[in-house]
């Protein structure tokens, strides 16, 4: 049965390309019907980063990567924290100093320690000299050759001197005890590889089938770090990103599937995802794709019910703090309901909405309208004749489209020209969705207010 793992390191809040890494792991455990596990790799006690590690447990939530075995739920090959099984790792390190294959090492500059006397040491690992190779599902047959004669450190350390184990023999030991059948990382852990694979030559084990996946890169090229906010899974969420888009955007990363379309959504990539498609080319972060994604996502979510009732109440949040004069409006769940429908079309995140719907909100300035009609056209008249029309006429898309139709051809003008200058004037310069619905939208008081508020 195939078992994946993720072992996040708590040392910094999460990567876009360690999510990927989530991701692909979680999707080819759920294809092949097979174990998702989250292992937190935490023996690196200085790095460790308060408060990461619940951040890391709560996103992959967010994200819906659900694990089968890990910290907080458990399994039968727990505990899950790499903090919490130096016992077992003391077990193997003894195993490995019983057979010869690894030795105490005591560092000539190091003082005795001045509780117990002794003088701190490390276990260093006997290397192998030579090459050492293992084939990649990605990458094919890598050979890595090493120093011969060995220098000190290609013994590479395996239990440092604070009694924790390193990387390299924490994994090695925890893949094999929690039966992990693939691994799939960031290519930058290629160099590391043939030290695990002596370790598992050493220990008699079968390694797991390695997949490596290339670096997300910059436009540039230049490695996607984290200071970029890109990089920043928090930043992107926070910045109006859907999970599910995100998701989508990074399942397209160093994975090809066959469908012509790029919108795939998550229980369609649990089917159709698999490692012989995994790829070595460059993964070029574009947020304008991230955004058209977004988008579409986000209109499926507008056109569900319930979910929509979900993002009207997040959005009435977040307006209430940025218009404290219009909380009536606000208030009234089927207006901003309206607003989210009709301005779908036009916005590619939720913070895209809170910009475009202010003239639902609030009256726009009367000075940012330049209205652009024939200079025989009597704009007072016109804008009497409307006035007039919208308080006899139903309040209804159709006929209030009607009203300007009539209105146009009364006064002899293109319609686009009038509905320029009536948009600029109830909208201010942001540009407007369909009138005859904004109109509806906003109601016959507000439309007449503003178009009087112009008049005067
Ligand atoms: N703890 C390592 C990391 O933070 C895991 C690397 C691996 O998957 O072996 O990425």
């Amino acid at each position: 049965v195939v078992r994946t793992r993720f072992a996040p390191s708590p040392t910094g809040f999460l990567h876009l390309g360690s999510l990927r890494t989530a991701l692909f792991n979680y999707l080819w455990a759920k294809k092949c019907n097979g174990k998702f596990i989250v292992r937190l790799e935490d023996t690196d006690q200085k790095r460790i980063v308060h408060g990461s590690e619940q951040s890391i447990y709560d996103l992959l939530q967010t994200f819906g990567l659900q694990w089968d075995e890990g910290p907080v739920s458990g399994g039968p090959f727990g505990p899950y924290q790499q903090s919490k099984r130096l016992p077992i790792y003391l077990e193997y390190i003894s195993q490995l100093l019983a057979s010869g294959k690894a030795y105490k090492y005591y560092d000539e500059c190091s003082a005795a320690s001045p509780e117990t006397g002794k003088k701190p040491y490390v276990v260093r690992f006997c290397s192998q000299e030579g090459a050492t190779s293992f084939v990649d599902t990605v990458y094919g047959k890598i050979t890595i050759k090493s120093n011969t004669p060995k220098v000190l450190s290609d013994d590479f350390v395996i239990l440092k001197s604070d009694g924790y184990p390193t990387y390299h023999f924490a994994n090695v030991v925890d893949d094999h005890l929690m039966g992990i059948t693939h691994v799939i990382r960031g290519e930058e852990w290629i160099p590391s590889t043939p030290k695990h694979i002596q370790l598992y030559k050493a220990f008699q084990w079968q390694p797991p089938t390695y997949s490596h996946i290339p670096l997300l890169t910059n436009p540039d090229g230049s490695k996607l770090s984290k200071r970029q906010n890109d990089a920043h899974v928090t930043s992107l969420l926070e910045r109006g990103y859907e999970p599910m888009a995100i998701l989508n955007f990074l399942a397209l990363m160093g994975w090809s599937s066959r469908q012509t379309s790029d919108i795939i959504h998550l229980p369609q990539l649990m089917e159709i995802f698999s490692i012989d498609r995994l790829t070595k080319g460059s993964c070029i972060v574009a947020l304008e794709k991230l955004q058209f994604l977004n988008k579409h996502y986000l209109r499926e979510r507008i056109n569900d019910p319930v979910q929509l009732d979900q993002i009207t109440v997040e959005m009435q949040k977040v307006l209430r703090e940025k218009y404290t004069n219009s909380l009536a409006r606000i208030s009234d769940s089927d207006y901003v309901r309206q607003c989210l429908l009709l301005l779908q079309n036009r916005i590619r995140t939720l913070p895209e909405f809170i910009d475009l719907s202010a003239y639902f909100f609030e009256d726009p300035f009367q000075n940012t309208i330049h209205h652009k009609l024939p200079s025989s056209t009597n704009v007072p008249m016109v804008l009497s004749r409307l006035l007039h029309g919208l308080q006899t006429c139903s309040w209804k898309s159709s006929s209030l489209h009607e009203l300007l139709k009539d209105i146009a051809i009364t006064f002899n003008l293109p319609l686009g020209k009038l509905q320029s200058l009536i948009r600029q004037i109830l909208c201010g310069s942001i540009p407007g969705a369909n009138l005859a619905d904004t109109i509806r939208i906003l109601g016959r008081d507000a439309t007449v207010y503003r178009i009087d508020a112009y008049k005067k």
